[in-house]
């Protein structure tokens, strides 16, 4: 594996960064020499670099990976929604061959997107209606999510906010948009967390960035604020000693990050979870159960165990949502079920992420849980454990108090 130095500058001007080294795996150095042959290792290494180089056409797809007739029909269709985007980095993760490598899944469409079924929408979570302002969905009653961005450095297929990205025309998300938002939460006292989001927060400048974190560390009451991101996985490249001193700057502030596949858990991604939480930022993992991606054991345990080895802790399994043209992706809900119950106590408690629906219609998140309670009789509780054996807790009732 080869290093590079970035050199570190400080936008704000402050005390000279420490330089970070941020790896570059062989494949990506194969990749960069073979398709940007003109770029230097400090370029790749440039997240402005990586954005502007961004794969965004099927043309410039097709040269990196061998297309197929169903993934190549997209193109007749007047609209992609959301856009095709994909980072270099990213795309040199692809397999060129296989069209059902699962994180070539996640990010080439096909033309089962452009099938609807019953029960999609393009807001399947109903976060329309619980918009106070342009900026904020308000489900929860003690916090809030910030949009702050329509923009993102990867489209995922099966996206929820497919409907934000890269839609200026309705989701134009500016500085006096955000102003809305802070002034929302300033008026509202019971709001104690934040989640930015949009679109993807990281993808914003610096400058911006720290802007918006200073404005609402000035809000009293609110306590925490978190990062929903997928940065650290499509473009390692943005966490820069400079964004690293920002994000230390405005703490309790944690990072959900969005996974997919153990594929993506590469040298460079490990790298930048090990800074961010070396910068006290606790990161946690969100992940969208897909069909013929994730949706198995093994491949659910190699990834959670593989976080928690970056220093990311399992936060959500999500079942996806019922986006437009998503149903492709869906698996029935006793797979998350099966999925957890393989996970529960064969491997850390800290490995298992907890299992939820959100609710269509903006009903919030929602956890499933196996059944390991299974009743009472007149010895107790009756428990199944992770192996299916029954056991017994005493805690003291009898079947008549409880029937009293
Ligand atoms: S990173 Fe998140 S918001 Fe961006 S396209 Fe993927 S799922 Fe959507």
């Amino acid at each position: 594996m080869e290093q590079i130095s970035e050199s570190a500058s400080d936008e704000a001007g402050l005390k000279p960064l420490p330089k970070l080294t941020v790896p570059i795996s062989e494949r990506a150095h194969r990749f960069r020499k073979c398709y940007f042959p003109h770029a230097t290792q400090a370029d790749w290494n440039d997240w402005h670099w990586q954005i502007k180089h961004s794969i965004d056409s099927f043309e410039r797809l097709g040269e990196i990976i061998k297309l197929t007739e169903n993934e190549l029909s997209v193109q007749n269709y007047l609209k992609i929604t959301p856009p095709l985007k994909i980072t270099p980095y990213y795309a040199s993760l692809l397999d060129p061959d296989d069209p059902l490598q699962p994180i070539r899944r996640s990010v080439v469409p096909v033309k089962a997107e452009y099938n609807y079924s019953p029960f999609e929408a393009d807001d399947p979570l109903g976060e329309e209606k619980h918009r106070p302002v342009r900026a904020i969905v308000h489900r929860y009653p003690d916090r809030v999510l910030f949009l702050v961005s329509n923009w993102c450095s990867v489209s995922c297929r099966y996206c929820t906010r497919s409907r934000v990205i890269g839609n200026n025309k309705r989701y134009k998300l500016d500085l006096a948009v955000w102003e809305e938002g802070l002034a929302y939460i300033k008026a509202n006292p019971n709001i104690r967390d934040v989640v930015i989001s949009g679109g993807d927060p990281l993808t914003l400048p610096d400058l911006k960035l720290d802007w918006l974190l200073s404005r609402l560390r000035l809000i009293p009451h609110l306590e925490i604020v978190r990062i929903g991101t997928k940065i650290p996985v499509v473009l390692p490249q943005r966490i820069t000693p400079s964004l690293l001193r920002i994000l230390k700057r405005y703490h309790p502030l944690y990072m959900s990050i969005h996974f997919t596949h153990p594929d993506e858990l590469t040298p460079e991604v490990s790298h930048v979870c090990k800074a961010l939480a070396d910068a006290g930022v606790p990161l946690g993992s969100q992940t969208v159960l897909l069909k013929d991606i994730n949706d198995n054991v093994d491949t659910m345990r190699h990834l959670m165990q593989g976080l928690l080895k970056i220093r990311v802790r399992p936060y959500y399994l999500y079942q996806c949502d019922q986006i437009l043209g998503s149903s492709h992706f869906r698996t029935p809900v006793a797979k998350g079920l099966e999925i957890i119950e393989g996970l529960r106590g064969f491997t850390s408690g800290y490995a298992v992420p907890t299992f939820v629906i959100d609710a269509p219609g903006g009903g919030g998140k929602v956890p499933l849980i196996p059944d390991y309670y299974q009743g009472r009789d007149e010895n107790g509780v009756v428990l199944k454990n992770f192996q299916g054996l029954t056991y017994h807790y005493n805690d003291g009732l009898t079947l008549k108090e409880i029937a009293r």
